[in-house]
């Protein structure tokens, strides 16, 4: 069976190519898809009977099952979702005012085994396929349709590392940006990787708009090391390289992701390092507040350390922003979800 989701158009038109059927079949399909938002082939009326029979043999629409859904007060809506195989991953909705933001899951489990983060908690069990990366926004906007609206921007941060799934990350991608399909711009889609320097190199070729940003959480490699286990395969000065690579190829900037946590990498003294760091790139730093996870000892910084922290980046032309928190209600940690219903299921 083949996901329909899971096409990119010029594939599918290859797919349709195959079976003897003219090209534009492809669009026909998407636009059934996506824009009339047909859940099964006998609603295509364009299409004709004997092509439906043969859609309805080998093709599915199959889309993950909503397994739990929490909503918090602010809007947030986060998704435990069960795909074909039993498995479970995350999807997050966060509504901000210039616009609903879906953050998918690219991996099931993680294996980049960051310290403070939740979603490695629980190792990689495979790649996502493409059907199951859009599955989850697909799945999303029905829900948001009851309400008039539908997701506006995508970030591929949810559990995973999108660079360790690169192909499928990137059909996803060309699914939801096509305008016969959902449209979303390219400008509204943002890729987060841990630092995998090889990814980051290809990201650049692809001659996207779309944006990248880096989880960088230190400024140097010795507390790097220390918290995110990549930074022993790609040093610091690699990375950087690679980011002014992307820079120059792909002609956009990336974001510096940066959770702060206290007594770890936030000190004036790393903020210093910081901005030595970053010189020579153009790059925007997105200040995390920490999301605590029951399973490790991280402490978010305090409100003063994070605001001297901002303060010194901008005062020395650092693009600085701190990141807004949703959910704080529910379990909105990347993860944490997931985590929480797997150790339950093994008390059970
Ligand atoms: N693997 C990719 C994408 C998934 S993580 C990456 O590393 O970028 C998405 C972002 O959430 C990363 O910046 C990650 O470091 C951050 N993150 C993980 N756990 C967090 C937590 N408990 N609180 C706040 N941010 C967290």
């Amino acid at each position: 069976m083949i996901n329909l989701y899971g096409q990119e158009l010029s594939k599918l038109e290859a797919l349709m190519v195959e079976r003897g059927q003219k090209k534009y079949r492809a669009t026909q399909l998407f636009t059934w898809i996506y824009e009339k938002k047909a859940s099964s082939f006998d609603e295509m009326s364009d299409v004709s009977k004997v092509f439906r029979e043969e859609l309805n043999r080998d093709f599915c629409l199959n889309l993950p099952i909503v397994y739990k859904k929490q909503e918090s007060k602010d809007g947030t809506i986060k998704l435990l979702l069960e795909l074909e195989d039993g498995n479970k991953i995350e999807t997050a909705l966060m509504p901000y005012r210039y616009g609903n933001a879906i953050c998918v899951s690219s991996q099931v489990g993680c294996n980049m085994a960051c310290a403070f983060c939740a979603s490695g908690l629980l190792k990689k069990k495979r790649n996502l396929e493409v059907h199951e990366i859009v599955g989850q926004v697909i799945v999303m906007n029905k829900i948001l349709e009851e309400k008039g609206e539908h997701v506006s921007h995508i970030v591929v941060m949810g559990t995973g590392e999108p660079f360790d799934n690169y192909e499928n990350v990137m059909d996803f991608i060309r699914i939801v940006n096509h305008p016969k399909a959902l449209a979303i711009g390219a400008r509204h889609i943002s890729v987060s990787t841990c630092g995998l320097v090889p990814g980051i190199r290809k990201y650049a070729e692809e001659g996207l708009q779309t944006n990248l940003a880096i989880s960088l959480h230190a400024p140097n490699d010795e507390i790097r090391n220390k918290i995110m286990p990549i930074s022993k395969g790609y040093k610091m000065e690699e990375l950087m390289d690679a980011v002014k690579y992307y820079e120059k190829t792909a002609g956009r900037r990336v974001t510096f992701e940066y959770i702060m946590l206290k007594d770890v990498n936030d000190s004036l003294e790393c903020a210093k390092e910081l901005v030595k760091l970053i010189k020579g790139t153009l790059a925007y730093v997105n200040l995390i507040p920490y999301n605590p996870v029951d399973e490790n000892s991280f402490v978010r910084s305090p409100d003063k350390a994070v605001h001297e922290f901002f303060s010194y980046l901008m005062k020395h032309g650092v693009n600085t922003t701190v990141r807004k928190e949703f959910g704080n209600d529910i379990d909105a940690a990347c993860g944490q979800l997931r985590a929480k219903e797997h150790y339950e299921k093994q008390k059970h």
